[in-house]
């Protein structure tokens, strides 16, 4: 899969992306990424690739050309457009779900905006869907950008090895993970649930099941109503928030 980046500040990427599992699978050749700045595409003698908004207003924006300009050269050679995505805080918001969703893509530009944000015509010009981290606003896009492609890429095949499947991870099922213990089997007072030191493969996968409806019940109860639920799950979570009520 490949990624193509419009940003000001292409560093950042690869302190971020350029280590651990990520920056793997980009070593292996599953994943391709560029990081192309867009000042070195700005056709003002200044290089500047900002300007004051028509009509007043606080701020700088991002003018169109130098980023038209960028979005030209990450689709030169190309016979298909690709999805392009601007990262903005008026976008869709970005969930487990879009993240399984554009794992489909074979290659993703993403604008990252600055400043105030970016002249209209660049986004209307080159932009195929808008994707926000979440209700609030930041200085640009590009934490969102390395959220998202982060999340993207750990679902494209071959990225993750065995042993980090994502299957049973929170949100994957629309349930949140259970919670997991490693060595010892106490530490400061406090043991490692029985069940998954007995060996007992159909308790511990029963414990797991159980948890989870659990801890997203506690945690974040809204999910519950979104996700397909068994008779013995409900007939489980009714149960506990009965003895809950009794506590
Ligand atoms: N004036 C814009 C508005 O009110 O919609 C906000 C501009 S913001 C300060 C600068 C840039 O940060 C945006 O162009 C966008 O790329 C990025 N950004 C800020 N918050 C974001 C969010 N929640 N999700 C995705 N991108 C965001």
């Amino acid at each position: 899969m490949r990624f193509d980046v419009l940003t000001l500040f292409p560093d950042m990427f690869e302190a971020v992306l350029g280590d651990s599992i990520v920056g793997r699978a980009r070593k292996n050749g599953i994943l391709t990424m560029n990081f192309l700045q867009i000042r070195d595409f700005s056709t003002d003698k200044h290089r500047r690739v900002d300007d004051y908004p028509y009509g007043g207003g606080a701020g700088m924006l991002m003018t169109a050309q130098p980023i038209c300009d960028a979005y030209q050269s990450a689709c030169a050679g190309l016979d298909y457009k690709p999805l392009t995505i601007y990262m903005s805080p008026q976008g869709r918001v970005f969930d487990q779900n879009v993240a399984a969703e554009l794992s489909e893509q074979s290659h993703i530009v993403i604008l990252c905006g600055h400043y105030e944000g970016v002249d209209q015509r660049a986004i209307d010009q080159i932009v195929d869907m808008e994707l926000s981290l979440g209700d609030f606003v930041l200085t640009g896009g590009e934490i969102p950008a390395m959220a998202m492609i982060d999340a993207v890429s750990r679902l494209v095949d071959g990225v993750l090895s065995g042993e980090e499947a994502y299957i049973d991870e929170s949100h994957y099922a629309g349930l949140l993970e259970y919670p997991q213990y490693t060595r010892p089997a106490e530490y400061m007072g406090r043991a490692v649930p029985e069940v998954l030191q007995s060996g007992h493969h159909g308790n511990i996968e029963l414990w797991k099941r159980q948890q989870s409806l659990i801890n997203t019940l506690n945690k974040r109860p809204e999910l519950l109503s979104r996700v397909e639920l068994s008779e013995k799950d409900m007939a489980f979570l009714e149960d506990y928030q009965s003895q809950q009520k009794k506590n």
